[in-house]
């Protein structure tokens, strides 16, 4: 039997580690060493309930966890009480999430490999292994997958492109640098399941013919990179990265590289130019990186949680993962729900479940009762919700209909008390400062765009202010040189689309 306690991020942040060192001191001095262990885990997911602590089999689920109540939870394992307040575990939060990449989230420990492989883990770098890269990719493309770092392209064809280029020098990155205000989804991807991501990387590596992958994680993912550097060692010791993996002539190292935390560098090409040493700014594309990338040699570059997401469709099979979701978008979502909802944390939902189900269901609504407002979906490049579009369903198609994005998984929740020009603004800003200044309209546009904006939000704008922000947010959209600023206008845009009457009773007369 096990007594297990989070020791990801979130619940660390709440004390976590004081909880499991108690956990284990509990478990010794009841003398109960020999039927029950103390391990750390990783995230369950329901992190505004931190520190979690779960016992197994049972099923049993505490939340708030101080280190004084993790003596009364051993205790009550053999009868005693404790006043450790429970968590239903089948409550909806649980219930009706669907975990693919999350799978073993709060059920293996993160920091130990011979945990992943007791749960299947690198089964499906073995599969893998038995058939042709080819095969591979074809199965990749096959299951629908696509890219969950935002834009959605299609991983099958991407992974087809750079394992089409002659062979020769080929890279695989793990791009890590998560930065959109309120999501942390794949950092606890990073920090849950290290090894599932190194797996993802070995299977992609090995269908489209590269031997050397890099990890780009940001700085201020500490622990992710702990448990990265860890796993990595672990694997290699085990004969799972390096050469000759599971006894062929597949040969994979992994490295991690460090960013600064700039957010431009989530956009791939500045991404390979950080790895580069170089300073890390977007160049125009073509030529993709599938084609000239890392060292002008073909680069296959995924996020984190596409990468996770390899694992299991080596192991299942394509037609099991593309019988999940909808039509064009497949598989599963994790999202990061935050801001006013009730039950703050970590969720992963089929494609197609709608936005109320999210919010409602499984977030149990805004945590005093209050209406919904909006929901904030893609971070600063995507768009704020209205509630009364929260029965659209979460696909890549659907919420570029409605103005916002899929985005990476960032979703915040607001109530009335949210103003959204406030909202916007707060977006522009992040843009502004995160501009790497490269272009004109983005380095230029996104100051005088949050100018206006605070002009606006002080009460100080007219309409021709009003005017001049739409067509200003018109022009930074289409001649910005990047993603950055091609979306920084989507806040500013989707808010005056379906709160109009916000920005118009800020309004002052033409003098
Ligand atoms: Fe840099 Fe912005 Fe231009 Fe992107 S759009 S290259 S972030 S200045």
């Amino acid at each position: 039997n096990e007594i297990r306690c989070c020791t990801s991020s979130g619940c660390r942040a709440s004390g976590s580690a004081d909880v499991l060192k108690q956990l284990k001191a509990s478990v010794a001095a009841n003398g109960l060493n020999d039927t029950l262990t103390a391990v750390g885990v990783g995230c369950p997911g329901l992190c505004s309930a931190g520190p979690v602590v779960m016992s197994h089999p049972d099923g049993g689920m505490f939340g708030k966890v101080t280190a004084e109540q993790a003596k009364g939870i051993v205790a009550a394992l053999s009868g005693g009480a404790t006043d450790a307040q429970r968590i239903d575990p089948n409550q909806p939060f649980f219930r009706k999430q669907f975990r693919v990449v999350r799978a073993t989230a709060g059920q293996i420990d993160p920091e130990r490999i011979e945990s992943y492989i007791a749960v299947g883990g690198y089964e499906g770098l073995y599969q893998a292994l038995q058939k042709r890269p080819d095969e591979i990719v074809t199965d990749v493309t096959a299951s629908g997958l696509r890219g969950r770092g935002g834009a959605g392209y299609p991983t099958g064809l991407k992974w087809a492109t750079v394992e089409k280029m002659p062979p020769g020098q080929k890279y695989v990155i793990c791009n890590g640098d998560e930065g959109d205000p309120g999501a942390f989804m794949d950092r606890s991807v990073m920090e849950d399941a290290p090894h599932q991501v190194l797996e993802g990387m070995a299977i992609a590596a090995y269908a489209v013919g590269a031997n050397q992958g890099f990890i780009y994680v940001r700085a201020e993912y500490p622990l992710a990179i702990e448990r990265l550097q860890a796993a990595i060692t672990q694997a290699t010791k085990a004969g799972l990265l390096g050469a000759n993996i599971f006894q062929t002539p597949f040969e994979f190292k992994v490295e991690i590289r460090i960013g600064a935390g700039a957010f431009v560098c989530g956009e791939e090409t500045a991404l390979i130019a950080s790895v580069q040493g170089l300073r890390g700014t977007p160049r125009p594309r073509p030529p993709y990186p599938a084609e000239s990338g890392l060292w002008d040699r073909p680069t296959l570059i995924n996020n984190v949680e596409t990468f996770a997401t390899i694992p299991a469709i080596s192991r299942n099979g394509a037609a099991w993962f593309a019988a999940i979701g909808t039509d064009r978008s497949k598989g599963t979502k994790i999202f990061s729900l935050t801001g006013k909802v009730k039950n703050a944390g970590l969720v992963e939902v089929p494609m197609g479940t709608t936005l109320r189900a999210v919010v409602e269901e499984l977030g149990g609504g805004t945590a005093d009762g209050k209406a919904v407002k909006a929901v904030q979906t893609g971070g600063p490049s995507g768009g704020c919700i209205p509630a009364s579009l929260l029965d659209t369903p979460i696909d890549y198609e659907s919420l570029g209909k409605i103005g916002s994005i899929m985005g990476s998984g960032g979703m915040i929740v607001m109530d009335d008390t949210d103003r959204m020009p406030e909202v916007a603004r707060f977006f522009m800003e992040f843009c502004a400062d995160e501009s790497c200044g490269k272009c004109v309209p983005c380095r230029v546009g996104t100051v005088q765009l949050h100018g206006l904006l605070t002009k606006l939000v002080e009460r100080k704008a007219t309409r021709h202010d009003l005017d001049t922000l739409v067509e200003l947010c018109q022009l930074v959209r289409d001649t910005s040189l990047c993603g950055l600023g091609q979306s920084a206008p989507n806040p500013v845009l989707s808010t005056i689309r379906y709160f109009a009457a916000e920005y118009e009773a800020l309004l002052q007369p033409e003098e």
